[in-house]
């Protein structure tokens, strides 16, 4: 592990958190009760378990290391089954003996206990601006704290953070060494060593955020769903203190741990990653009816939310499926809801495949506005010069505008259109 300086003013950029090799677990909260257990019984989305790590728990020393470090807690929204444990987070509804390891990577069944091992435990934080988790439409132009664990649901083929998302806490963390919590006064520099075995509970966070003066927390980089009960108790204690939060998810969550968590969520970046099953399938190995169901749900519960979709070539950039996904969009969520294509980069295990072509991208946001949707934006481009515009849907005139992360014209008065007062939807306060 090297033992190179970063500024603590910025904090570590994510490259550098990325490349920090270190191992940790995290836990706590015995949230596990009979009353919503039992209203569990009846929920589920997915017809079969998904795969997990058999008897791949952490050895004696390792979760006696874990536990003295506090990164180990008693997970939330699970069932008990005479030894074994079933995980009701996602749809992977992740069945586990004791000593197995689950489908996320981040839980263990421990004498038919299950635990979380990434409590107050990231292996990546940083301070991004609003308009990079992208929401175009939430508080433009402030920071969020963004922070990460290891772990993941999903196995995306071109994830972009696979060397965290697909790792298990301890190969992220180190548990060895003396205890390093952050939180204000910040040090002026951190080592990659200290990064490996730092803690960061909730109440940390929370401290940290402020005195960074951001104010909103993301929860984002791998999948917060993989570090539910973390991101729930921060997002609790955050709301307490003023603070803002903003879920960056695949959307791949249980109805009810859903429901709960959203009493405390702000906004949320939703990734529909395709319009099939099949797609789901052979790209995530995920499926695709339980996202639409995250997406009806933040509708319902009134969770200000943007849709974000990857154009993957030979994967997702079929017309027809788009033009599908964009008409289901406007009639299932309504035609304010911003939609943001995204330009695919190759990487991980599809690095054979080219660059998203700026034509299809051009194409596919013709096909949402002849949908009837009103905000619609192409990510990861400098080609097009208004990728990132915001229209009036009646006058037609632009009234933000943005390059790349940053916004540089901002002309809504009060929410509306200055030119012909046409509310534009968002939270703008
Ligand atoms: S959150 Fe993790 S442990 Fe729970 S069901 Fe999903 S993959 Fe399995």
């Amino acid at each position: 592990m090297g033992m190179d300086q970063t500024s603590v003013g910025s904090l570590m950029t994510r490259r550098r958190a990325l490349a920090c090799g270190a191992a940790a677990i995290a836990g706590a909260g015995l949230r596990c009760s009979g009353s919503w257990v039992d209203s569990l019984l009846g929920l589920g989305d997915s017809e079969a378990p998904a795969e997990v790590f058999k008897g791949d728990a952490p050895d004696e020393r390792l979760w006696a290391l874990w536990r003295a470090r506090g990164w180990v807690r008693e997970a939330s929204h699970y069932l008990k089954l005479d030894g074994n444990v079933q995980c009701k987070v996602c749809p992977n509804n992740c069945i586990l003996a004791p000593g197995d390891r689950s489908h996320c990577r981040n839980k263990v069944n421990r004498d038919g206990t299950l635990y979380t091992m990434v409590y107050g435990n990231p292996c990546t934080f940083h301070v991004d601006p609003v308009e990079k988790k992208p929401l175009y439409h939430f508080h433009p132009g402030t920071r969020a704290f963004s922070l990460a664990t290891s772990g993941c649901v999903f196995r995306c083929l071109n994830c972009q953070n696979w060397e965290i998302s697909q790792k298990k806490p301890e190969e992220t963390k180190d548990p060895t060494g003396p205890e390093l919590r952050l939180r204000p006064p910040l040090p002026l520099a951190l080592t990659y060593d200290d990064l490996s075995r730092l803690s960061l509970f909730p109440d940390d966070v929370v401290a940290v955020t402020r005195a960074l003066g951001c104010p909103s927390i993301a929860y984002t980089y791998s999948e917060p769903t993989a570090f539910y009960e973390y991101a729930f108790d921060t997002c609790r204690l955050a709301h307490g203190h003023g603070l803002k939060n903003i879920i960056v998810s695949c959307g791949s969550i249980e109805e009810r741990a859903l429901r709960d968590l959203a009493v405390h969520v702000d906004a949320a970046h939703v990734d529909l990653k395709g319009f099939s099953d099949e797609t789901y399938r052979r790209l995530n190995s995920g499926k695709l009816q339980p996202i639409l169901k995250t997406l009806k749900t933040y509708n319902e519960l009134g969770v200000w939310f943007e849709v974000i979709n990857l154009v993957v070539p030979t994967y997702t950039d079929d017309l027809d499926s788009i033009r599908r996904m964009c008409g289901w969009l406007a009639e299932n969520l309504g035609p304010d809801r911003p939609l943001h294509f995204s330009r695919f980069n190759p990487q991980h295990k599809l690095d054979h495949l080219p660059v998203t072509p700026i034509d299809i991208l051009l194409s596919a946001r013709e096909a949402a506005r002849a949908a009837g949707l009103r905000y619609v934006y192409i990510g990861n481009v400098r080609e097009v010069p208004d990728a990132g515009t915001t229209y009036c849907p009646t006058c037609r005139r632009p009234v933000i505008e943005r390059d790349a992360y940053a916004v540089t014209s901002f002309q809504l008065h009060e929410g509306r259109c200055p030119h012909c007062r046409t509310p534009i939807a968002g939270v703008w306060a």
